[in-house]
């Protein structure tokens, strides 16, 4: 791309690397954004820095938020004693987006991958646990129904059982190996009423 000044070569570089865009999306933006007024420029960016500072995890169920607890945390219309076990941020929002999902969260970040070497000290599950120390009646599991998500889903079962806590699983009618985000909400609502006890 030596024709293009340094610069713009930077810049179509750096927007490759971004999910989702390839060599010629990168270059399309590259172009949109030197011809962007600069005070555009300058909020988009200041926009990208702060969300990136001020984003962290909710201190109960470890979604994203820029508040110590996320509103859903921080809602006394939810129901705080059912959690719904995700794998991450992107799942939760698919589930809100039902309407229908009265309960709480808990994000792990990831699911429990032998071949990846993840194991379950690398996802959010010791917190899980801790969370369960107080008032929960259900917790469900709504991991992807892939290989990690179906693992996952046993081992947080076996932890569970003992507590006497009440332990269910999203039915099938999720595809395998489908990720929760690219269902519509009318399987998810499906999943969700059918959810079987483990
Ligand atoms: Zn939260």
């Amino acid at each position: 791309m030596d024709y293009y000044s340094n610069q713009i070569t930077k810049l179509i570089e750096e927007l490759s690397r971004l999910p989702g865009i390839g060599a010629k999306s990168a270059q399309r933006l590259a172009f949109h954004i030197i011809n962007m007024p600069k005070e555009q420029v300058e909020r988009l960016s200041g926009i990208m820095i702060n969300a990136r500072e001020q984003v962290r995890y909710c201190k109960e169920c470890f979604t994203l938020t820029d508040q110590e607890l996320c509103p859903i945390c921080s809602s006394t219309k939810r129901d705080h004693q059912t959690i719904m076990v995700v794998e991450n941020p992107r799942d939760l929002a698919a589930y809100e987006k039902t309407g229908k999902y009265e309960g709480v969260y808990h994000v792990l970040h990831g699911a429990i991958s032998p071949m990846l070497g993840i194991g379950p000290g690398e996802i959010k599950l010791k917190e899980l646990m801790q969370r369960l120390q107080g008032q929960v009646k259900e917790v469900i599991i709504a991991t992807n129904s892939s290989l990690e998500g179906e693992t996952t889903a046993m081992y947080i079962s076996k932890l569970i059982k003992p507590t006497g806590i009440t332990v269910s699983r999203i039915a099938s009618g999720v595809p395998v190996g489908g990720d929760l985000e690219y269902i519509d909400e009318v399987t998810l609502l499906r999943a969700l009423e059918g959810r079987v006890q483990l």
